[in-house]
């Protein structure tokens, strides 16, 4: 029997060719894993009528540790993110999202070592939203203005925005409790109190709260507005430790912070639960790259290096980073988007698997 059974979502667009190559290079490194494919997204629709079948869900409660390739969501119309879906449905609450300096994947930066660490389950990606012109739309505008809170204009489409001292407690503990585990120095949270009193107000007091508690630990904390933040992170991203967001400001500050190291394509990241982690880059489907051979898969493979770490195969995992450090760090066998960002041209840029053969060289 396999040491560890770990559910493989393999996703859409450039999805199943990113992790066929994190699947071999996860095998080539030695971990005894048996993958149990789950397929979900609008591919299997057809199929199952829905794109995330129970079954998948069933598979991730039983081996309680998935990694997954990205997944599609149609813009504005068709069903909702299945990403988000599996987040909610099994509660992974808090996503950590690492970005760390590769030298030489041609970022403007060399000395970043930061960690994210975003809410998963509220804020506006609660999904909880009224279209124009629906019934619900309507009574909550009138809503709005019985109470004499504001004025709506009635062609609103809205979407709520809850955060709650639950939702607020766990994740700002989570944030703590990896610094300490991780070595980590300082917890800023983040946030627009100033504007938005009642949602990202109650985060800053009880994120406060938190940090009351573990006054002590040896991890300080500090509190930061989100704009400012943005600003900061670009001119000074050497100042930041650990970093613990809503949901929405930490889906764009991943993004920034993946910008600051080199791109999405190397940009990891996990969603944990108390029972289950489910890992996935932060990067989407790039349809425009699916099945071209083209994409960068080291998002997907530093996804899997966060996994073993969390299955404790911590040598396999420091032998996975050091082969992407080795190979970025030379820049001949590596994927387009470190050619163009280190040289500004594509020019000898190798594809996807050619690039994880030259990490199994390197393990
Ligand atoms: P995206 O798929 O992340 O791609 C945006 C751009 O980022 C690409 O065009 C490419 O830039 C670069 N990029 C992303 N992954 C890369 C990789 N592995 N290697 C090299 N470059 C990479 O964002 P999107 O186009 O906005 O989203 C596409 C779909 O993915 C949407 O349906 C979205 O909802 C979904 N999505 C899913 C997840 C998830 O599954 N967790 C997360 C985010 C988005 P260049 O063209 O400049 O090279």
């Amino acid at each position: 029997m396999a040491k560890h059974t770990v559910t493989l979502i393999p996703g859409d667009g450039i999805g199943p060719e990113l992790t066929t190559a994190m699947r071999r290079v996860v095998e080539a490194a030695g971990v005894d894993i048996e993958w149990e494919i789950a397929e979900a997204g609008a591919d299997v629709m057809d199929k199952y009528g829905t794109p995330l079948p129970q079954h998948v869900l069933d598979s991730i409660r039983k081996n309680k540790v998935a990694i997954k390739g990205p997944i599609t969501t149609p813009v504005g119309t068709g069903f909702r993110s299945v990403n988000v879906a599996i987040r909610k449905e099994l509660d992974l609450y808090a996503c950590l999202r690492p970005a760390f300096s590769i030298a030489g994947s041609g970022a403007r930066y060399d000395d970043i070592d930061i960690v994210l660490v975003r809410e998963n389950t509220e804020d506006l990606y609660a999904g909880i939203e009224f279209p124009e012109g629906s019934d619900g739309a309507r009574r909550l505008i009138e809503f709005a203005a019985a109470e004499g809170v504001g004025t709506i204009r009635p062609d609103s489409g809205i979407s709520l925005k809850p955060i709650s001292i639950t939702g607020t407690r766990r994740i700002v503990k989570y944030a703590f409790d990896y610094a300490i585990a991780n070595g980590r120095k300082k917890v800023t949270a983040v946030h627009k109190a100033n504007i938005l009193k009642h949602s990202d107000g109650l985060f800053l007091k009880v994120a406060r709260e938190v940090a009351e508690e573990y006054a002590g630990s040896g991890v300080a904390f500090e509190d930061y507005i989100v704009d400012a933040t943005c600003m900061q992170l670009v001119l000074h991203p050497e100042w930041w430790d650990v970093l613990v967001l809503p949901n929405l400001y930490g889906d764009i500050l991943s993004d920034l912070s993946a910008g600051l190291i080199g791109g999405l394509g190397i940009a990891p990241g996990a969603n944990i639960g108390a029972e289950c982690a489910v890992f996935e880059p932060v990067h989407g489907s790039a349809p425009k790259y699916a099945g071209k051979d083209m994409a960068n898969p080291t998002a997907e493979i530093l996804s899997a290096m966060l996994m073993l770490k969390h299955l404790g195969e911590t040598d396999a995992a420091g032998r996975i980073l050091a082969a992407v450090r080795a190979v970025i760090g030379e820049g001949e066998r590596v994927t387009y988007d470190i050619k163009r960002s280190r040289f500004g041209t594509t020019d000898g840029a190798v594809g996807t698997q050619a690039y994880a053969d030259a990490l199994i060289e390197r393990l």
